[in-house]
C-alpha cells in the first residue's frame, strides 16, 4: 500500500476507532455518548464536509475496483431506532456509487409467507452476489430486537413450543454471530452500523416532522409508542452488539445526534474496509492481451 495511503488510514482509523466494537465482551452502550462528534466541532462542518465529500469520491473508486474483482461482496447493516437517520445516512453515503454495484433492501414486518420459514429466510434470499455491496436498512438483527421488546411477534413466528425457551434470545444471537462467521469465510466484508441517536434528539426530530408539513409523511404514531420502549430497546441493543461483534463482523456504534458526524464516520468505516481489501484491477494475462491486439486490429482495418 502506498505510503500516503497508510497515512490516511491511520486518520480513518483515529476517526472511527473509538465507534468500532470488534469484542463484545464489557460493551456498554451508555460508553458511547449519542452527541459525540469526535473533537470535530460544528465549526468544522465545511471541513467535515469536504472529509465526506472525498471519502464518498475513494468509495465511488474502490467500488469500481471491487465489482471488477468480483471475489468478495460486502454488507452493510443499518440499524436504529426511528428518526437515528439511517435512510439520509444511505442515500448520503452511497450518493454516486455504480447502481449496478448496490442494491439497497428495506426490511419491514414479515409477510405470511415470510413468517412461515426459519428467520433468517428472507434476509438470506437479499444478500449481495460478490463484487456487489449489499444494504439491509434494518435486517435479521429486527429478529433480537423488535420482536424481543414485543414477544407477541415471536408467537406469530410459528415456532414448536419446545423450542421457545428462556435462552431463545441467547440462541439466536449465537445462530447470527455463527451466520455472519460464515459470510465472512465466503469472501463476504460484514459491516455493521447502530446508529446511536438520544431520546431527547429523538423527541425532537419527532417534533420537527410534526412541525413541517413537507416532513409530516414521514411521521407515524406508531414511533411515539416504540419510543415508549426505549429502555427495553437499548438492552436488546447491548445485548445483539455483545453477542455478535467480532472482528470478522465488527459493529459500528455511531454518535447520530448530528448527521454530519454520523455520515462522515459511517463512509470513512466503509472506505477503509475497501481499503484493507487492496483492490486493483483483474490484470489481463497474455491470451487476453493478444485478444486485445486482435481487436484493435479489427477495427483500425474497417474502412469507415
Ligand atoms: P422509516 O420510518 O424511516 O420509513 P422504517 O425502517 O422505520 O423506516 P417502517 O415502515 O416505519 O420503516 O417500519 C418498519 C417496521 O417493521 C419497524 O417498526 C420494524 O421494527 C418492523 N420490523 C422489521 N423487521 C421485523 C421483524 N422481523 N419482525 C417484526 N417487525 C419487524
Ligand atoms: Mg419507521
Amino acid at each position: 500500500m502506498e505510503k500516503k495511503k497508510r497515512e490516511i488510514l491511520k486518520r480513518i482509523d483515529k476517526l472511527v476507532g473509538p465507534y468500532r466494537i470488534t469484542k463484545g465482551k464489557g460493551f456498554r452502550l451508555k460508553d458511547i455518548d449519542p452527541g459525540d462528534t469526535g473533537g470535530l466541532d460544528s465549526e468544522q462542518k465545511p471541513g467535515a464536509r469536504e472529509m465526506l465529500a472525498r471519502g464518498i469520491q475513494w468509495m465511488v473508486e474502490e467500488q469500481d475496483k471491487f465489482y471488477a474483482a468480483d471475489r468478495h461482496s460486502m454488507l452493510l447493516v443499518f440499524q436504529a431506532m426511528d428518526a437515528a437517520g439511517k435512510d439520509g445516512t444511505i442515500r448520503h453515503v452511497m450518493s454516486g456509487v455504480n447502481p449496478q454495484g448496490c442494491q439497497v433492501y428495506s426490511f419491514k414486518q414479515p409477510s405470511m409467507e415470510e413468517l412461515d420459514h426459519d428467520f433468517m429466510w428472507r434476509y438470506q434470499k437479499c444478500l449481495p452476489e460478490r463484487g456487489r455491496i449489499g444494504i439491509f436498512n434494518r435486517s435479521y438483527y429486527e429478529e433480537v430486537l423488535v420482536v424481543r421488546v414485543h414477544e407477541e411477534l415471536l408467537e406469530r413466528q410459528k415456532l414448536p413450543q419446545d423450542l421457545v425457551t428462556r435462552d431463545i434470545w441467547e440462541e439466536r444471537l449465537k445462530d447470527i454471530a455463527g451466520f455472519e462467521r460464515y459470510l465472512a469465510r465466503q469472501g463476504t466484508v460484514v459491516l455493521k452500523f447502530f446508529l446511536h441517536v438520544s431520546r431527547r434528539e429523538q423527541k425532537r426530530r419527532f417534533l420537527e416532522r410534526l412541525d413541517m408539513p413537507d416532513k409530516n409523511w414521514k411521521f407515524s404514531s406508531a414511533d411515539v409508542t416504540e419510543r415508549g420502549h426505549w429502555r427495553d430497546y437499548m438492552a436488546a441493543y447491548e445485548d445483539a452488539i455483545r453477542a455478535t461483534a467480532s472482528r470478522e463482523a465488527p459493529w459500528h456504534v455511531i454518535p447520530a445526534d448530528n448527521k454530519w458526524f454520523t455520515r462522515l464516520v459511517v463512509a470513512a468505516a466503509i472506505v477503509e474496509a475497501f481499503w484493507k481489501l487492496e483492490l486493483a484491477y483483474p490484470q489481463v494475462d497474455d491470451a487476453k492481451k493478444k485478444d486485445l491486439a486482435a481487436a484493435r486490429k479489427a477495427l483500425m482495418g474497417e474502412k469507415k
